[in-house]
């Protein structure tokens, strides 16, 4: 059975040539790890293209070095003196060798380097097109391109996706893309369609910010009978689908919206991967979703926005439990709760809302990190026995409502 081909790269041909007439070479196999360690590979039939290391400017001697080396599995990129000199001696020697090994370059170098770096970049890229050129030329359905090391296959797999935008998965994209969380009850109170138009209107006023940034906004059903919450979600879907169709590109939406719930577990690892939670009730009894998303944001603090009417009804006091978070309420002053650390807004003023998520996004790590830690105190501080303590609070009261003069 055939082998498999397997096209070996790199700058040097594994021989040298010297031309003996017009178009008579003789060849020479060179020393290097690289040959060495080829000579133990049987499993492929390798071929190599580089550089024969030798000037051949006219088309006779190419042709007969092309052919004298096709005997030895080797195929030629012709390349001349100066461009050698620019792109091997200068680029890749003085520059892409350190930084590839992880040494920097010594700071007298780096001046140096920056005069001259310019025309040897440039030769770089040219160099390396011939030798894509060639590569392209001979290769074939099933021949193998390979990496030294993992480590090497990974940093060219990143490049490639980050330098030609070769994003393959939603998964992979989110990655380098800013993710907002809104989690509600498709309820009125929640104010999804205030946050998604607001969404809107920061998308309409941030351009920079277009394609990365998502909204994942996971939107519960709930009393699904009543003709007003059917409205509710036909409105939803709406104006989500409205954004979509003017934001969105053939390979990403900007509001991904979801009709269902999630399990617990897979709702606090949506939390701990998101940039900015969009709390922006109308009107909230106690909001949990705003302590969860700071009890799961310790290594990521990332930013809260939460409507100010929620402040004023959050609790001092809340706990974390197996079952999910529990709230204490102790009549705190608003210092203490989690409005200090979030961006406080008003969900009607949809301005406002757009306004802070532009805010959110651009807000310096110092700042983010601050105003988590007061959140993340505050959720994780008010402890199980407050929260025990309400009990005696509560009974005190039920004795007040009983006692007889009343
Ligand atoms: N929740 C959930 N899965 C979901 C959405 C929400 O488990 O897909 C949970 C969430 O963790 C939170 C609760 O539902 O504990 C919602 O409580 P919240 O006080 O925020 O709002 P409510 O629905 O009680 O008005």
């Amino acid at each position: 059975p055939l082998k498999q081909r397997l096209l070996v790269v790199a700058n040097r041909l594994p021989v040298s040539a010297v031309r003996k007439g017009e178009d008579t070479w003789s060849l020479e196999i060179s020393a290097g790890g690289l040959v060495s360690a080829l000579l133990g590979v049987k499993e492929f039939e390798a071929k190599w293209i580089g550089w024969a290391g030798v000037n051949v400017p006219d088309e006779i001697g190419q042709k007969a070095l092309s052919k004298a080396l096709a005997e030895k599995r080797c195929i030629p990129v012709f390349l001349d003196e100066e461009i050698v000199h620019q792109y091997y001696n200068g680029y890749c020697n003085n520059i892409l060798w350190p930084l590839f090994h992880y040494l920097g370059l010594p700071q007298e170098d780096r001046l140096a380097t920056t005069r001259s770096f310019q025309s040897q970049f440039d030769a770089y890229k040219r160099a390396n097109k011939m030798f894509a050129d060639v590569v392209i030329k001979h290769y074939e359905e099933g021949d193998v391109v390979c990496f030294h090391t993992y480590d090497y296959a990974r940093h060219f797999v990143s490049a490639c996706t980050r330098i030609l935008g070769l994003e393959g998965t939603p998964e992979v994209k989110w990655i380098h893309w800013q993710v907002m969380l809104g989690v509600d009850r498709l309820d009125m109170i929640k104010g999804i369609p205030q946050k998604i138009l607001a969404f809107e209107k920061f998308l309409e006023e941030n351009a920079k910010w277009h394609d990365k940034v998502v909204l994942l906004q996971i939107a519960v059903p709930t009393r699904t009978d009543v003709p007003e919450y059917q409205k509710l979600t036909s409105q939803v879907h709406e104006i989500v689908g409205r954004i979509n169709g003017r934001f969105g590109t053939l390979t990403a939406v900007p509001i991904h919206h979801l009709d269902r719930s999630l399990d617990f577990h897979a709702l606090c690892a949506l939390y701990a991967i998101t940039d900015i939670a969009l709390v922006t009730s109308l009107r909230d009894g106690m909001n949990l979703v705003s302590y969860e998303f700071v009890a799961c944001q310790a290594s990521k603090k990332g930013v809260l926005i939460l409507s100010e009417v929620s402040v004023r009804k959050l609790p001092s006091g809340s706990v974390l439990t197996s079952g999910g978070l529990v709230h204490a309420s102790k009549f705190a002053g608003a210092a203490q709760s989690l409005g200090a650390g979030a961006l406080l807004v008003n969900p009607w003023n949809i301005t406002e809302v757009a306004q802070s998520i532009a805010y959110a996004l651009d807000m310096p790590a110092d700042e983010r990190e601050k105003r988590h830690q007061h959140n993340y105190e505050h959720v994780t501080r008010h402890t199980a026995q407050d929260w025990a303590e309400t009990f005696g609070f509560n009974a005190t009261l039920t004795e007040v409502l009983d006692s007889p003069g009343r």
